[in-house]
């Protein structure tokens, strides 16, 4: 660790939406940033300010290929995740997390250096245990079109309690459950930003089989607080901890909010249920709680009112 208790702290997929935001709050904390990104699903344009801070550096580089880098702490965050972009190249997915855990734990290896991945919700698959709790195993099916994100962010999960084991490296493992902000990429095909983009462009509402299914959606800063809480607590609390907001909502009643926070004509078309898409999806948070004292605060309607302000502009922005 550097002076003051500046860290030099790398952020894989820093590009992206998540990412950008947490290379915006360690820049704010203090420390220096280095942002590893291939572009393949992030931008330069999410990094706005960030990339003209002293502290800030931006390297191209596909985390498949090993990094010879000097830093103090890694949160690995590479990798595509919405269901659109990971089964658009589904080897480079299982690659970017496998191969991509590898080169960073190697990394976090030789720098002694702590370790934080975000591995997902989808860990449980269609879970037959309701709401989540981090001892469930899951439901996954291995040989599916999700396979490639949900097996990739498994076996990264056992490539870090192995170096734990085997090395005593210092990891970090965070469970994300389907988190919505500004900077969503907005054709990614996530449920959010499908929706409001489509509502603000006065489209068809497409929900995906009968909209019941439900899901649980967390807002990203309070997704940033858990994510930097868990990285700097003691080093025997390891994970893997659920993050994501415990109130459940199904998809017709997304849709329903989204209408109306827009105040959008959008009438609700129903297209087919994708395959293996989870029928109910809830975390329980108990862990956080008991371990750093969190639970989100920002309720999906004060959400997602942030995300339309930001689609608004965006979308208002590439029609002049
Ligand atoms: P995102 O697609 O916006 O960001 C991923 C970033 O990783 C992009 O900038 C992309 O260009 C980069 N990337 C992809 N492959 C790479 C590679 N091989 N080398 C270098 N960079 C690469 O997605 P996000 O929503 O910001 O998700 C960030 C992380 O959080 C991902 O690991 C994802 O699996 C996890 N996660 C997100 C959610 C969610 O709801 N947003 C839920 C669960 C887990
Ligand atoms: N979904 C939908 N309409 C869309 C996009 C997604 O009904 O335009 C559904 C999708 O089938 C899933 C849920 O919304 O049941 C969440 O999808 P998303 O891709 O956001 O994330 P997932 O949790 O499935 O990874």
């Amino acid at each position: 660790m550097s002076y003051y208790g500046r860290k030099r702290i790398l952020v894989t997929g820093g590009a992206g939406f998540i990412g950008s935001h947490l290379c915006e709050m360690l820049l704010r904390q203090g420390h220096e940033v280095l942002c590893v990104d291939n572009f393949y699903t992030g931008d330069k344009r999410n990094l706005g300010w960030c990339r003209e801070h002293e502290n800030f550096e931006l390297l191209r580089h596909d985390v498949t290929f090993p990094l010879y880098v000097e830093v103090d702490q890694i949160y690995n965050l590479a990798c595509p995740a919405s269901p659109i972009h990971y089964q658009h190249d589904p080897v480079q997915t299982t690659k970017t997390s496998v191969h991509g855990a590898i080169n960073m734990l190697g990394l976090a290896k030789r720098l002694k250096a702590r370790i934080l991945q975000a591995s997902t919700s989808e860990v449980y698959g269609d879970p037959l245990m309701h709401p989540q709790r981090e001892e469930y195993w899951g439901n996954v099916n291995p040989i599916g079109t999700r396979a490639c994100y949900d097996e990739g962010k498994r076996c990264a999960e056992t490539l870090f309690f192995d170096y734990y084991r085997q090395h005593r490296l210092a990891i970090k493992i965070l469970r994300i459950f389907n988190t919505y902000g500004p900077r969503m990429h907005p054709n990614d095909g996530r449920v959010v930003s499908n929706f409001i983009v489509q509502a603000l462009r006065s489209q068809p509402i497409t929900v995906y089989g009968e909209g019941s299914q439900t899901r649980s959606f967390c807002y990203v800063d309070d997704q940033l607080e858990v994510m930097v809480g868990l990285m700097n607590t003691a080093d025997d609390f390891i994970g893997p901890l659920n993050a994501g907001n415990p109130e459940e909502f199904s998809i017709n009643e997304l849709a329903q909010l989204t209408i109306e926070l827009t105040g959008s004509k959008s009438k609700i078309v129903y297209k087919p249920l994708p395959k293996d898409d989870p029928t109910q999806r809830c975390p329980d948070i108990a862990l956080a709680a008991k371990h750093l004292n969190w639970k989100p605060k920002i309720p999906l309607r004060a959400g997602l009112q942030k995300t339309i302000a930001y689609f608004d502009d965006l979308l208002s922005r590439e029609a002049v």
